[in-house]
């Protein structure tokens, strides 16, 4: 099964991958986490990314296209996996396409996960995230019990600097432009599937498996 998830910051990709991965055990390529990887551990990629992403904006084309080649290369990414944050331009899209021909492979699906700007902007604010593990918290919806401190890992919880609310609405504005026009690029290709991104968590997961049902 290979996947892309869509959708504007704070849709949820992130929670709808981790369902996808825990059940069909594909490779979670997530940009966003593989740049804060980077930017931590002051690689030269991550050198190059960090003041695009402080400032909510894209990191050039041609920086990810090479990182998620890389990526796509890793025998655990021979049997599937699942695409989160990544294309986000025409030009990756079309990259992409050109890695996959290489490979002989081909997308099974895009899902969409469709929001209004409001409530990107209602849930990010809110938002945490765990440093060490990743778990995603919410200060109005899913609290952490001891402030600062994940309950799962016991690691940091802070707020992504990218999650104040100037930054989000510049990402925003950037994935209406960059981004969707995407959308009708896999609409073309019959491979785009629209999915409420204020429904359940596993919404994507579950169309995933009727799909799969239905031959
Ligand atoms: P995310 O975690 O997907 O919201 O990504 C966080 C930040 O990483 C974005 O605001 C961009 O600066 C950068 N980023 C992640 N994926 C991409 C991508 N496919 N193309 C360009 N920049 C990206």
């Amino acid at each position: 099964m290979r996947i892309i998830l869509i959708g504007p910051p704070g849709a949820g990709k992130g929670t709808q991958a981790a369902s996808i991965k825990a059940e069909y055990g594909i490779a979670h390529i997530s940009t966003g986490d593989i740049l804060r990887e980077n930017v931590r551990n002051s690689t030269k990629l991550g050198l190059s990314a960090k003041s695009y992403m402080d400032a909510g904006k894209l990191v050039p084309d041609g920086l990810i296209i090479e990182m998620v080649g890389e990526r796509l290369a890793a025998p655990d990414c021979k049997d599937g996996f699942l695409l989160d944050g990544f294309p986000r331009t025409p030009q990756q899209a079309e990259a992409l396409d050109m890695i996959l021909q290489k490979m002989s492979m081909v997308m099974n699906a895009v899902a969409l996960l469709e929001i209004s700007d409001e409530e990107v902007l209602r849930r990010l604010t809110s938002r945490r995230v765990c440093t060490s593990c990743g778990e995603i918290y919410n200060v109005i919806t899913r609290p952490v019990k001891t402030e600062g401190v994940c309950d799962i890992c016991g690691g940091k919880v802070i707020r992504r600097d990218d999650d104040d609310e100037s930054i989000i609405r510049s990402r925003l504005n950037i994935y209406h432009e960059q981004t969707a026009p995407l959308i009708q690029y896999y609409d073309k290709k019959q491979l785009l599937k629209r999915v409420d991104a204020t429904g359940p968590k596993d919404a994507v997961l579950k169309l995933l498996n009727a799909m799969r049902s239905n031959g």
